[in-house]
C-alpha cells in the first residue's frame, strides 16, 4: 500500500570511517557489511558542504522545524577540530532560520578532551559515549587493537562531561548489552556517572547470525537481563531516561515509541558515508554485505529521492511492513518486530519476527506485569515520526524536544520557534495516526489514499495545510478508539480538501450526508446526499454532485479573523468533527454573532500582547483555530481544549474580551502541556491515586493536576500584570485584580508543590514541576495590601466551604 512518506528529520554523517578501538561486537567492522574498507578515511569538506546544502533545501521544502544530525563513524573525533568545527558550520549555515538544528556526536570517549569540549560548547555539539557498563562489563568487547583496556579513558570522558562547564553537553550513554555481563553491576556503574540518559541496545544479530545463548540461560536471557536492570531503575526512581524502558511503557499504553528498535513509527533516518554515497540505518550493516546501500549520492540525489527509496520505504510501512506472525502477535504494537535488521533470514530476507522475538515478547510482558499496562487501552496506536527522538536506533540519543525548549515549556512559555516544534511533532502524530486508521480499516488500495498520499509527494504543502487542521485527526482518533460509524468519509473529505489546495486538477469522490460537502479548511458545498466528485483546479474546484449539477464555489467559507500583527485564527463552525470538545459546540455563526466574535478576538489579542507577552508569541505560533461552544449554564464561562485537536481551543464568547483573554491564554496552556506530554512522560502513567488541586472540590488523577497547575501558571501571571499595573490606584477593577491575584499565585504555588511532591513525578517531571516554580516563586514576593490578602482569602474560604459542601453532598 502507498503511504504518506515521511519526511526524513534525522541524519547521520560519518566524519571518519575507522576507529581507534577494535570492539569485537561493532557493526560497522565485525560484522557482514565490509564496504568501510573501500571508503575514505575521512568526509571531504566537499561533501560535507553539499550534504549540509541538502538537508537544508529538505528542510525549506517540508517545513521542518528541527532537525537532528549525529556526527559519527568509526571513531567521529578522528576527524580532527577543524572538520568537526566546518561541519557544524555548514549544518547550521545552510538551515533557514526557523529550523533549528539538534546536533550531537557519538563517540567512544577516548580523544575526548577538554579542547573538544570547549569546542562543542561552542558549537552547540551534545556528546553521546559508548560505555558497556563497569570495568568487567566494558572490557568485555571495548578494547584497543593490542587488547588494552579503554574504560579508564572513557571514564575521564564521562567526567569532563559532568564538569559544571559541559555537563550541559551530556547526551547520554549507550550500552550494549552483553548476557555475561551482571546486569546488577551495569547498572550501578552506568547509574554512579549521573548520566541525563542510557540507550541498552541490544547486540546486532539475525536469523543467519543469532545472538549468542548461554548454557543455563533460560529461555529468554536478553529479557531477563533488561528486566533486572528495568527493576532496578524503577526501583531507584527512573534517575535517567531509557528509551526501551520509557517506549515499552509508552508503546502500552498507545503512546508512541521513542526508538526505532520497538514499535511502528516510520523510521525517518538516513546515513551519510564519508564518500558521500546515502545508506539506509547503520544496523543493516550487520545483516549481509552491502545490506543498507541505496545507490544514491548526495551529488547526485536529493532527500526526497532517497526518502523514496524503497529500503526506507519498508521501515515507513508501519503493521503493514511485518512478517504474517508479527501482525497476529499481542504484543505487535508494542514490540513493531523489533529492529529491522534483526529480521533478517536468507531466503525470506526481513519478512521474519525479530531473532529477538521470545526475548520482546518477554521484555513486553514482564514491564506490562509489572504495572506498565495498568493504564487504559490505547486510543492512540500513535507516533510523532518528526519529533519521536532517536528513531535509528544505535546511533542516537532521546529528547524529543531540545531540554531549553522543555524547560521554556515548563516555565509555562514557549517562543515560536518552540511552539512550532510542538506543532511539527503534532503534525506527525496526525500523520501516524491516519496511517494506523486506515491499516485498521483493510481497505487495501483506495482513491482518497492514494490521492493523500501521492499529494504528500507532490504537493506537500497543501497536504500538510489540510492535515495542520485541528479536526483532520479527530477521524482517525474516532476510528482507532472503535467507532466505526464515523465511517471513511472524513479521510475523503481530507484528500479533498488537499486535491483543491494543490489545484493540479485531481479528482476524488467524497460522501455526502445532510445536504453539505465538507472541505476541512475551507467551507462547505450545499449539494444532495450521494457521492460527490470534487476536482481541485488551478483556478478554484469543481463538485460534481450525485444528481450531475456542478458546483464551483463555496456556500459557507471557513471564516478567518485577522489579528494585529497581521495573523488569522479560523473561527471554525463548520467542521463536523469539531465536535471534539467536552461541551456542545455553536453551529453556525450568524452575522451579528460573527461580528462580536471578530471584535472580542481583536480586542482580546491586544490585551494578551499587554498583559501576557511572555504568553503571547507561543499562542501567535500555535493557535489556529477558535471553536465557538455554545453558553454555560447561567452564563457561566465555558472553554476547553481537546488533545486531539492540536491549535484549536473551544470557547463559548463571554461577556468581556479580558475574559475572553483570560480563557484563550488558560486553554492554550493544555493545548501546549499535551503535546509535550505526547512526546515526553512527564509522570508514572501507571499511577492511579487522586489529587485534589486546591481550586477543585474533586480529586483528580495526575494529568489533571497537572494541567490545572500549568494553566493556572498563565492565569497568576495575567493577575500579576494587572496587579503591577493598578500599583497605587483604586477602583472595583483593581481590588479584583489583587484579590484574583492573591487568589490565584497561591493556590498555583500549592499545586506546584502537591505536584512535586506526589512521588509520581519522572526524572523529567520532576524538573518541569521545578520550572513551574521557578516561574510562580516570583510573584509570591509582590507585596500586595492588606485588604487584598484578606479579599484572596475570603475568596478561597468560600471556594473551600463550596467545596466541602459539595464534597459532603456528595
Ligand atoms: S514479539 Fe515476536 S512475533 Fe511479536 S511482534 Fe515482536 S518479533 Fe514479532
Amino acid at each position: 500500500m502507498t503511504r504518506i512518506p515521511v519526511p526524513l528529520t534525522q541524519f547521520v554523517v560519518k566524519m571518519h570511517s575507522r576507529c581507534d578501538l577494535a570492539c569485537d561486537h561493532c557493526y560497522v567492522y565485525e560484522h557482514a557489511d565490509s564496504s568501510w574498507r573501500s571508503r575514505p578515511k575521512v568526509i571531504g569538506d566537499g561533501i560535507l558542504a553539499k550534504a549540509a546544502e541538502r538537508i537544508g533545501e529538505h528542510a525549506v521544502a517540508h517545513r521542518l522545524s528541527t532537525v537532528r544530525v549525529v556526527l559519527h563513524g568509526g571513531e567521529p573525533l578522528l576527524a580532527g577540530p577543524g572538520r568537526l568545527r566546518r561541519a557544524a558550520e555548514a549544518l547550521r549555515s545552510a538551515l533557514p532560520p526557523e529550523c533549528a538544528l539538534d546536533l550531537r556526536i557519538h563517540t567512544n570517549g577516548v580523544l575526548l578532551s577538554r579542547a573538544f569540549c570547549a569546542l562543542f560548547a561552542e558549537l552547540d555539539v551534545k556528546v553521546g559515549i559508548s560505555l558497556d557498563g563497569d570495568r568487567a562489563a566494558n572490557d568485555r568487547h571495548r578494547r584497543f587493537a593490542d587488547g588494552r583496556s579503554s574504560h579508564p579513558q572513557v571514564l575521564r570522558a564521562v567526567g569532563l562531561l559532568n564538569e559544571p562547564e559541559y555537563r550541559h553537553l551530556f547526551a547520554g550513554l549507550l550500552c550494549t548489552v552483553d548476557i555475561e555481563n551482571d546486569p546488577v553491576a551495569v547498572y550501578r556503574a552506568l547509574a554512579e556517572l549521573r548520566p541525563p540518559a542510557v540507550d541498552f541496545l541490544l547486540p546486532h544479530a539475525t536469523w543467519e547470525a543469532p545472538p549468542k545463548r548461554l548454557p543455563a540461560g533460560g529461555e529468554a536471557p536478553y529479557a531477563d537481563w533488561l528486566l533486572t536492570v528495568h527493576g532496578l531503575w524503577e526501583a531507584d526512581g527512573r534517575p535517567f531516561a531509557v528509551r526501551t524502558f520509557e517506549s515499552v511503557h509508552r508503546t502500552l499504553r498507545g503512546l508512541s515509541s521513542l526508538t526505532e528498535s520497538l514499535g511502528l513509527e516510520p523510521s525517518d533516518l538516513a546515513v551519510l558515508e564519508t564518500d558521500g554515497t546515502f545508506e539506509q540505518a547503520d544496523s543493516l550493516k550487520t545483516a549481509y554485505d552491502g545490506a543498507p546501500v541505496t545507490g544514491m549520492n548526495v551529488f547526485a540525489h536529493s532527500l526526497d529521492d532517497l526518502a523514496r527509496h524503497p529500503g526506507i520505504a519498508a521501515r515507513q510501512s508501519g503493521l503493514a511492513g511485518l512478517s504474517a506472525a508479527c501482525r497476529a502477535c499481542p504484543v505487535v504494537r508494542s514490540c513493531g518486530g523489533g529492529l529491522y535488521a534483526h529480521r533478517y533470514r536468507v531466503d525470506t530476507g526481513f519478512d521474519n519476527p525479530s531473532v529477538y522475538c521470545g526475548d520482546l515478547m518477554t521484555l513486553i510482558n514482564g514491564i506490562a506485569g509489572e504495572g506498565g499496562s495498568a493504564a487504559a487501552p490505547a486510543a492512540e496506536p500513535a507516533a510523532e515520526p518528526a519529533a519521536a527522538p532517536a528513531r535509528g536506533g544505535e546511533a542516537l540519543l532521546p529528547a524529543a524536544l531540545a531540554p531549553a525548549q522543555l524547560d521554556e515549556l515548563a516555565r509555562g512559555y514557549g517562543s515560536a520557534a518552540t511552539v512550532a516544534a510542538l506543532g511539527n511533532s503534532q503534525l506527525a502524530l496526525t500523520r501516524a495516526m491516519l496511517a494506523a486508521a486506515w491499516d485498521a480499516s483493510g481497505q487495501g488500495r483506495a482513491e482518497a489514499w492514494e490521492l493523500l498520499s501521492e499529494l504528500d509527494g507532490a504537493a506537500a504543502p497543501a497536504v500538510d495545510a489540510v492535515l495542520a487542521h485541528p479536526y483532520a485527526r479527530a477521524w482517525a482518533a474516532r476510528r482507532l478508539a472503535g467507532d466505526l460509524a464515523v465511517g471513511l468519509g472524513p479521510l475523503a473529505a481530507l484528500a479533498a480538501a488537499a486535491a483543491v489546495r494543490a489545484g493540479r486538477g485531481d479528482a476524488v469522490a467524497v460522501p455526502v450526508r445532510g445536504g453539505w460537502l465538507h472541505l476541512p479548511t475551507l467551507g462547505r458545498v450545499a449539494v444532495p446526499d450521494g457521492e460527490a466528485v470534487v476536482t481541485g483546479r488551478a483556478d478554484g474546484f469543481e463538485v460534481r454532485a450525485a444528481d450531475g449539477s456542478v458546483r464551483t464555489a463555496l456556500d459557507q467559507p471557513l471564516r478567518r479573523v485577522r489579528l494585529a500583527g497581521g495573523w488569522t485564527v479560523a473561527l471554525e463552525d463548520l467542521d463536523p468533527l469539531r465536535d471534539s470538545h467536552d461541551h456542545p459546540v455553536a453551529e453556525r455563526l450568524p452575522e451579528p454573532e460573527l461580528l462580536s466574535w471578530t471584535g472580542a478576538l481583536r480586542e482580546a489579542w491586544e490585551l494578551l500582547g499587554r498583559d501576557l507577552p511572555g504568553y503571547a508569541e507561543g499562542i501567535r505560533a500555535g493557535l489556529g483555530t477558535v471553536t465557538p461552544l455554545r453558553p454555560g449554564p447561567a452564563g457561566r464561562d465555558v472553554s476547553s481544549a481537546a488533545r486531539q485537536a492540536y491549535g484549536a481551543v473551544g470557547i463559548a464568547r463571554p461577556a468581556t474580551a479580558p475574559t475572553l483573554a483570560l480563557l484563550l491564554a488558560h486553554e492554550f496552556q493544555h493545548v501546549k502541556l499535551g503535546a509535550v506530554l505526547d512526546l515526553h512522560d512527564l509522570y508514572d502513567r501507571a499511577d492511579d491515586r487522586l489529587y485534589f488541586a486546591p481550586w477543585r472540590p474533586d480529586p483528580r488523577p495526575l494529568e489533571g493536576l497537572l494541567q490545572g497547575t500549568y494553566a493556572h501558571l498563565a492565569v497568576t501571571e495575567y493577575w500579576g500584570t494587572r496587579t503591577v499595573a493598578y500599583d497605587g490606584l483604586a477602583g472595583e477593577a483593581a481590588e479584583r485584580a489583587r484579590a484574583q491575584f492573591g487568589l490565584w499565585r497561591r493556590y498555583t504555588a500549592e499545586a506546584v508543590e502537591r505536584l512535586a511532591g506526589s512521588g509520581a513525578l519522572t526524572g523529567l517531571g520532576a524538573r518541569f514541576a521545578e520550572g513551574m516554580r521557578e516561574s510562580v516563586e516570583p510573584w509570591l514576593a509582590v507585596p500586595l495590601p492588606a485588604a487584598a490578602e484578606r479579599d484572596a482569602e475570603r475568596a478561597r474560604r468560600e471556594r473551600d466551604e463550596r467545596s466541602h459542601l459539595r464534597s459532603v453532598e456528595a
